[in-house]
């Protein structure tokens, strides 16, 4: 067995975290380090490394991903408006390996960010 993700962890519950949302195939937690008042990660159970790893097959769970982050900014008072984000790669500075979307708000955003 391939040594789990940090996210496969949390998912486990071997790793603590604020869950806020979960089903069969995603869980979303609130991210450790926030750069908004809400910052929640929406995780696919599976460990896709990347948006570069993503086949054709998987294009059905990123379309859950984005509507279940969708759904949890409603949950979370979001009417203003948020972003959604998928970082990737060393430019994107994705820091951990397992495909995550950034679901952010609360407050204004700027653009373009950094
Ligand atoms: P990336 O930089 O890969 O797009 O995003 C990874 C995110 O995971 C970062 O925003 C970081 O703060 C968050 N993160 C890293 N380790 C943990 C952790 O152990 N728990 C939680 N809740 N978030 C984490």
């Amino acid at each position: 067995m391939p040594e789990k993700t940090l996210f496969q962890k949390i998912a486990d519950r071997e790793i603590p975290s604020d869950m806020v949302y979960e089903d069969d195939e995603c869980i979303a937690f609130r991210d450790i380090q926030p750069q908004a008042p809400v910052h929640i990660l929406v995780v696919p159970r599976k460990p896709i490394p990347s948006l570069d790893d993503l086949t054709k097959e998987d294009t059905r769970l990123v379309g859950h991903l984005i509507v279940c982050a969708t759904r949890i900014a409603a949950q979370e008072g979001l009417g203003e408006g948020y972003r959604t984000v998928f970082n990737c790669g060393r430019h994107g500075q994705q820091t951990v390996p397992h495909l995550h979307l950034h679901l952010m708000g609360g407050r204004q955003l700027r653009w373009p960010p950094g």
